[in-house]
């Protein structure tokens, strides 16, 4: 099974031997029935340790991203924290993208930071930036997020990491904007990849859920030992339900990446948008880097306007592209990371300002998606 299309449908779905089923079923059982003490079925006891249908999500996303090991978990905040906890410990030093989500600097900033974690926020594009902010035999950790939220910022995977290699460090890339059918930083010599499954990967705005991907079975064991210590692990369910979108990953991303790609160019020209970040557009500073290190530029347009008003007004006029934070669903979203998902950041480093917006392109007719932005942007005056 060599395609990435075939492996998303096919990894760890045998259909069910007692019953054939063709869809193994979902093991909702907080614990499983020993034969005698300590005689366990297939090595399954009490379900924060594992649960059958959590193993085969995540058996089958870490097939799709290169890697020997998965966990997943319930929240990508939660996958996050299980990462940090295992790569650092108190006097260590990290250093952040100075473009990422704003619950990840939330983490390390009102979390990590109080119990003796240190860390800097660099701009990874300069990589001499990079190499003076490594402190050697303290520098554990590199985060790296590419496509970056808000600005859509492609960072060098290959570049970096070995960068870091050559100190000892690591380096984690938040794959969630880019998901492994258009992105695998694992096989570009990254060290562990982070999902927040909540978005592309689950694809249906209808559930939370993280996960952590690696091959290095040291901090492997010790990612496992926290989804069973502090217990953070995905649900039966939503395990099942993440399992069941994965399927369709490949076709979602292909149709999110059209439509977004469609969308830019038409942002693009439109006189009352003052600029559009998106790695698809020539324009873009990284279009070459994102050309060589992913094989679509994804379905999130970031778009400027001339003052936060403007932004406003089209956030709130918008009728088909749903005002909301999250994304990478099937249904379009537009989101004011300022006010939104971007607060957190507020008088940081990360700050976003308020004339800037975020869609999250869907997958619906693009013709009746670019029909709504354009009634919006006639509202905006
Ligand atoms: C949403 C998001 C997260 C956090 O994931 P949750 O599932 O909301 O906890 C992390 N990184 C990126 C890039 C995200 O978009």
């Amino acid at each position: 099974m060599s395609s990435f299309e075939t492996r998303a449908i096919h990894v760890a779905q045998d259909p069910d031997q007692q019953n054939g089923a063709v869809i193994p079923p979902i093991y909702l059982t907080s614990t499983h029935k020993q034969n005698a003490v300590g005689e366990l079925a297939n090595g399954y006891e009490y379900n924060r340790g594992g649960n059958p249908t959590r193993d085969k999500f995540q058996n089958a996303l870490a097939n799709l991203e290169s890697a020997k090991f998965g966990y997943s978990f319930a929240s990508g905040l939660a996958a996050e924290d299980a990462i940090i906890r295992s790569v650092l410990k108190p006097g260590d030093h990290a250093i952040l993208a100075s473009d990422l989500y704003g619950g990840t600097y939330r983490l390390f900033k009102r979390i990590h930071e109080p119990i003796g974690i240190r860390f800097d926020v660099v701009d990874l594009n300069n990589f001499e930036e990079l190499e003076r902010s490594i402190k050697t035999n303290h520098t554990k950790l590199v985060w790296i997020e590419t496509p970056s939220n808000p600005y859509l910022t492609i960072f060098n995977i290959k570049e970096i990491s070995n960068i870091a290699h050559k100190y000892g460090a690591i380096t984690v890339i938040d794959n969630t904007f880019a998901t492994p059918y258009l992105q695998r930083p694992i096989e570009l010599g990254a060290d562990i990849v982070i999902h927040s499954t909540t978005k592309y990967i689950g694809g249906h705005s209808d559930l939370l859920g993280g996960a952590v991907l690696l091959n290095d079975e040291e901090i492997a064991e010790k990612i496992h030992f926290i989804q069973f210590a502090a217990g953070a692990v995905s649900s039966p369910f939503d395990s099942w339900l993440i399992h069941r979108s994965l399927k369709t990953l490949a076709i979602r991303v292909k149709a999110h990446c059209q439509n977004a790609e469609q969308i830019a160019h038409y942002l693009d020209s439109h006189p009352k948008v003052k600029q559009v970040f998106y790695p698809g557009l020539p324009s873009h500073p990284n279009h070459d880097l994102a050309k060589k290190q992913m094989s679509g530029f994804g379905g999130i347009v970031s778009v400027l306007f001339e003052n936060e008003i403007q932004a406003l007004t089209f956030c709130n006029n918008t009728k088909l592209f749903t005002l909301a934070e999250s994304l990478g669903g099937v249904e379009s979203l537009v989101n004011h990371p300022a006010k939104m998902t971007h607060a957190s950041v507020r008088n940081t480093p990360l700050e976003v300002p308020g004339s800037l917006v975020r869609l999250s392109v869907g997958i619906e007719g693009v013709d009746d998606l670019i029909a709504d932005l354009n009634q919006a942007l006639n509202i905006v005056s």
